[in-house]
């Protein structure tokens, strides 16, 4: 960071401060994470600079022999990893290997069933304020009003009235395990494709602790920043018989040239995805939300479902008379940082909301464990019980600094000497 400090202050004093957040907070949020300083560094690299349009050895431009091994190796990693036929690496982030997906495997117009946003879904999987619901039919499937998981029974049913022509399994507020086995056999009773959305889960099920959606989507979409831990970016696994569309789809469909240091950057972390200790830090990742959650429950807030299976899981705040923004609000004043989120038939509209989501693949990372997980347990009660208060916010704050000076952010130089 040397070189930008003198030649942009400005620019150098907003990350400067970034890094300040990023080492002073609890980071809770479910989808962010802290990548390897090899990751950061591979996207800060030259590799940027190219133009590469098209596939490896198929290419618009000249002088792309260097992007070529990039990209095939970045697919060989991606397909290894998480035992796919066929990768397409370009998508720049989660939504557009979604657009890209839904744009191979349908026409505008087609009818498809998704978890509705409101219930733990994507925007990309059909809000009426996003491409997806605008360009497709969308039927939406949600969570059972008692146990607060998906029911499969519920589900063949919808898709046995409204036959769709794509299901889509994957949730971005969802804790409980999904059975992509089950969703292929409900999508093949009604002759529908499969997809699946891995964005949340891709780290936990390339650590095999999670089932896999591979041998049974057609398609299978993702991000790499959240439990993968890579780049803010996307990916695309498919089988064989979708590989041309996809690709087609990606570029030229919806894309133009490809983030070549993403798409190393994204190399780095397959390869970090395949090393022992990764799969060991997505024990930890569980076994950390598993405490904290139970952690909460104890001192009296409502887990939604009950509990977690997975890195996450939604806090019904209904019964505290806080909303999910006034929490999260609150929650920032002692630098735990967490996002509102709508829980399963809410009364509140999504700008307020009755509940927080909380994750632990960022905290799992930075070294924190059971412990460190009961005490964050403890501020977070103590800040909402006395909401308002800003003596016992600043007294919180105080003892969340002291925890987390006690951990290194990876990825940051100057609190880390890697
Ligand atoms: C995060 C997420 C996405 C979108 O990823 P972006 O990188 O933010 O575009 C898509 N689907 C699901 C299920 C997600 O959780």
């Amino acid at each position: 960071m040397s070189i930008l400090q003198n030649h942009d202050t400005e620019v150098y004093q907003v990350i400067m401060h970034e890094e300040q957040r990023l080492h002073d907070n609890i980071e809770l949020i479910a989808s962010e994470n802290y990548p390897s300083r090899a990751v950061l560094e591979a996207l800060g690299s030259v590799l940027n600079n190219k133009y590469a349009e098209g596939y490896p050895h198929k290419r618009y431009y000249g002088g792309c022999e260097v992007m070529d091994e990039v990209e095939e190796m970045t697919i060989a990693r991606a397909k290894k990893l998480f035992g796919a036929d066929h990768a397409n690496v370009q998508p720049h982030a989660g939504a557009q290997a979604n657009m890209a997906a839904l744009f191979a495997l349908l026409k505008p117009g087609d009818r498809v069933m998704a978890m509705s946003l409101a219930q733990g879904g994507h925007l990309t999987h059909g809000s009426p304020v996003n491409f997806s619901g605008q360009q497709y039919d969308f039927v939406p499937y949600s969570v059972s009003r008692d146990t607060e998981r998906l029911d499969y029974d519920e589900i063949e049913r919808i898709a046995k009235d409204s036959k769709p022509k794509l299901i889509i399994a994957g949730a971005t507020a969802y804790s409980r395990i999904i059975d992509f086995e089950r969703f292929q056999k409900i999508a093949e009773s009604v002759e529908a494709t499969l997809m699946a959305d891995i964005a949340h889960l891709a780290g936990i099920i390339a650590a095999g602790l999670h089932p896999s959606p591979v041998p049974h989507a057609a398609v299978v979409t993702s991000t790499s920043h959240k439990t993968l831990r890579g780049p803010r970016s996307g990916f695309i696994l498919c089988k064989s018989n979708w590989a041309s569309a996809v690709d087609k789809a990606v570029f030229p469909g919806i894309q133009g040239g490809p983030l070549m240091h993403s798409i190393a950057a994204k190399a780095v972390a397959f390869g970090e995805a395949m090393r022992p200790e990764f799969v060991d830090y997505q024990r930890r990742v569980l076994e950390n939300a598993k405490t904290l959650a139970e952690s909460l429950q104890k001192l009296g807030l409502r887990i939604l479902s009950g509990g977690t299976d997975n890195h996450m899981f939604m806090v019904d705040l209904s019964s505290t008379g806080i909303t999910g923004k006034a929490a999260e609000e609150a929650l920032d004043c002692v630098g735990i940082t967490t996002n509102k989120n709508a829980i399963p038939f809410d009364p509140q509209p999504p700008t307020i909301t009755s509940g927080i989501r909380l994750g632990t693949p960022a905290v799992t990372t930075r070294g924190f464990g059971p412990d460190e997980m009961k005490l964050a347990a403890s501020f977070i009660i103590r800040t909402l019980s006395n909401f308002g208060n800003e003596n016992v916010y600043n007294e919180v704050k105080q003892e969340v600094y002291h925890m987390t000076s006690r951990f290194p952010v990876p990825g940051i130089d100057r609190y880390n000497n890697l």
